[in-house]
């Protein structure tokens, strides 16, 4: 079975993270063959995107979302490797300025959206102003509730011209994200990775779980669904995000354009 119809988020189906193993590996086992097919994915990539270049009719935008330390920064350096930088830009998603405060939540991420021929990654995105603003009860239910549907009618809106989107939750356990941020304090050189607000969001983790999962369910859609990435082990978080990936940019199997002249006719002098 493709690992994209494995790990997609049925549209329209109550979730519960709870049902979803973070240690799941789909069958593959670490190193040999797992590594080869990474490896492959990211080589396919290159190509695949040169061609969505060359054709500029349609957008790929990648989106990152977890927990603290789920690995939406490993993905990235991982994952878009081999990507051609001239057709690929990352985009991290921080607490809004006052200048982005100032207009709605979407006027910052709609700015950031890939133009045809690109590949756009988000590492965060509008689902932290359900997430995060959620938790922190930053505005008021009413405006927070109403935000579900205003992202499923941007993201439409996005799907029906040219952009389509990938929607990754790296799934991690508790257990796990305690032995990454320790990690974090231990390790001299990835100690600029953790503040001590980080230990404080841990605090909220069954908050956070329950807003993820409203996330899920109510906006995996079926032009624009979400994937429940296991990523406890992240080799294969980098195997199954690479794989969707390259399923879907086969989908959109983008095409070189054909010379609008008379090749033959041209001579080089
Ligand atoms: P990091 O990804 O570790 O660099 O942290 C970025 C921080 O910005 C996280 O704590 C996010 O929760 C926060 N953040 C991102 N978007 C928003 C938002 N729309 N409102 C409030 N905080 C946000
Ligand atoms: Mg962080």
């Amino acid at each position: 079975m493709k690992l994209g119809k494995r790990f997609m988020v049925k549209p329209h189906t109550r979730l519960r993270l709870g049902e979803f193993d973070p240690d799941d590996t789909a069958g593959f086992e670490k190193g040999g063959e797992a590594h080869a097919r990474l490896e492959k994915n990211i080589s396919r990539m290159e190509d695949l995107q040169y061609r969505l270049y060359a054709e500029s009719r349609h957008a790929l935008l990648i989106i990152l979302q977890g927990m603290d330390a789920s690995g939406k920064d490993g993905t990235v350096r991982h994952v878009m490797s081999g990507l051609n930088p001239q057709g690929c830009r990352v985009t991290s998603f921080k607490v809004p300025s006052a200048e982005e405060a100032s207009h709605d939540f979407l006027w910052r991420i709609h700015q950031a959206v890939p133009a045809h021929g690109q590949i756009g990654i988000f590492n965060r995105s509008h689902y932290e102003d359900v997430l995060v603003v959620r938790v922190h009860q930053l505005v008021p239910k009413s405006v927070w509730s109403a935000r579900y549907d205003q992202i499923n009618a941007f993201e439409k809106l996005l799907d029906e011209n040219g952009v389509t989107i990938l929607k990754f939750f790296l799934h991690i356990s508790k257990e796990e994200q305690k032995e990454r941020l320790e990690e974090r304090l231990q390790d001299s050189a990835r100690n600029w990775k953790i503040s001590p607000a980080d230990l404080k969001e841990r605090e909220h983790w069954d908050d956070y779980v329950k807003a993820y999962e409203t996330v899920l369910s109510r906006c995996s859609t079926s032009a624009v669904p979400w994937y429940v990435i296991p990523s406890n082990k992240k080799w294969f978080r980098n195997l199954a995000v690479s794989q969707i990936i390259v399923e879907t940019l086969e989908q959109m199997n983008p095409k070189i354009p054909k010379a609008t002249f008379d090749i033959s006719k041209l001579r080089v002098r």
